[in-house]
């Protein structure tokens, strides 16, 4: 059986990308920060349904604790073979609002964990010479953001991230993509008024916000073997919104 690990399987878009490779066949590592219960919740009601599930503790801004985990991993489940990076955080701030600490923390959790994280997993998938990294950036990082410069900035990073190591893995059997989401109703979310939300969801083509099963369909197609020809892309599951 491979295993998965899913940074940020604790909630959201991560929680719902979790349970749906555990329903596709993989052992999944479901890595949190601060959602212990939450994740120990997910990974009992799939062990429930006969699915391999394991929750693990990471600050994944912190490469002493992303090794542990790997290690961890690894131990427990066997080598990562598939390498979801979804952790993340929102902050809206005007940029001339934001502080050092507000920018090293959005490059900390999304591009430092990214590049702890596949570092981490690169060895045994090219030893195995197969591996999917799936990066989870947004349409903010293809377009740019109002209020959120630093979140842009790091899922652009991301982007670039993904097309560069894309081409230095091609050739060691490891694809490496970008799920781009729109506006998906998560905890993320929360922070918007009513109004806030409805005014997205007419600005979207399809009339509504997106939801996080339908992220995560396209990443467990994404993270399988039959997308062994598509690296380097950024797919938007945006509702149009971008294009
Ligand atoms: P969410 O519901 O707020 O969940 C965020 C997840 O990230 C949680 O599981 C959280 O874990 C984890 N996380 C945050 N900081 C972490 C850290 N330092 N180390 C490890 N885990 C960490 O967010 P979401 O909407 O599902 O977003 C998931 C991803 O999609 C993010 O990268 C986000 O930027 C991206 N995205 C979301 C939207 C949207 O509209 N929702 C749109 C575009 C892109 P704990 O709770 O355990 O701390």
């Amino acid at each position: 059986m491979e295993t998965a690990l899913i940074t940020g399987g604790s909630r959201g878009i991560g929680a719902a990308i979790a349970a749906a490779l555990a329903r596709a066949g993989y052992a999944v590592a479901i890595n949190y920060n601060h959602s212990a219960e939450a994740a120990e919740a997910l990974a009992a009601s799939l062990r429930a349904e006969g699915r391999a599930a394991l929750p693990v503790q990471a600050d994944v801004s912190d490469p002493a604790q992303v090794a542990a985990m790997f290690a961890a991993v690894e131990r427990q489940l066997g080598a990562v073979s598939v390498l979801v990076n979804n952790a993340g955080i929102a902050q809206q701030k005007l940029f001339t609002d934001l502080s050092d600490a507000d920018w090293r923390r959005m490059m900390g959790v999304h591009l430092d964990g990214a590049f702890y994280c596949c570092r981490a997993a690169l060895p045994a998938m090219i030893r195995a010479r197969y591996g999917r990294i799936l990066n989870i950036a947004s349409m903010w990082g293809q377009v740019g953001g109002s209020c959120e410069v630093h979140y842009s900035a790091a899922k652009a990073g991301l982007i670039g991230l993904t097309k560069a190591l894309a081409k230095e893995e091609g050739p060691s059997g490891i694809t490496v993509n970008c799920i781009a989401p729109g506006v998906v109703d998560t905890d993320m979310m929360a922070s918007f008024s009513a109004e806030d939300r409805a005014a997205l969801a007419d600005e979207t083509p399809v009339c509504r916000l997106g939801n996080a099963d339908e992220v995560a369909a396209a990443a467990v197609f994404l993270c399988s073997p039959a997308a062994g020809f598509i690296t380097g892309q950024v797919l938007g599951v945006n509702g149009g919104l971008v294009t």
